[in-house]
């Protein structure tokens, strides 16, 4: 399978590249998650920050400070709002992209866990083989996204 993905934004204006498998790929039920998407939960996909290029399109910067200190900022884009993309202060060299912006196949990578399974919904089952945290995956992380 080729390693080279593209996607982009709701409106076609911001698109990008990956051209390296993911480094890891989250679920996450966090409240950020479910507000930034309006859904139940977010789907990182984590790529070295090198790895995705960024061909087209203007977006915009939100910071967001969490609760223990840490920031974390988020990329949209500037026409139709669709966050493509984040930054970690806890994950430097790395870049999250929204599962749900690539083109398809859209969910081509696989999870590998799940994170703040605690605010999911009830009725949201956790597919097999995911590893489960009621919070972040690891304690010394202070980001909602993991
Ligand atoms: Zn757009
Ligand atoms: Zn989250």
């Amino acid at each position: 399978m080729s390693d080279i993905h593209e996607g982009g934004c709701a409106c076609g204006a911001v698109r990008y590249r990956t051209s390296a498998e993911p480094q890891r790929v989250s679920l996450c039920s966090c409240t950020w998650c479910q507000r930034r998407t309006g859904s139940a939960l977010g789907i990182s996909v984590y790529f070295m920050a090198e790895d995705v290029e960024f061909l087209q399109g203007k977006m915009r910067a939100y910071r967001l400070q969490s609760d223990a200190g840490r920031w974390l900022e988020s990329e949209f884009c500037e026409t139709c709002g669709t966050t493509v993309t984040w930054t970690l202060e806890f994950l430097p060299g790395f870049r999250g992209i929204a599962g749900g912006t690539f083109d398809q196949p859209t969910f081509w990578y696989q999870p590998q866990r799940y994170v703040f399974a605690r605010s999911k919904p009830e009725w949201l089952t956790i597919p097999e083989g995911v590893d489960v945290y009621q919070t972040m995956a690891l304690p010394q992380k202070t980001c909602p996204v993991g």
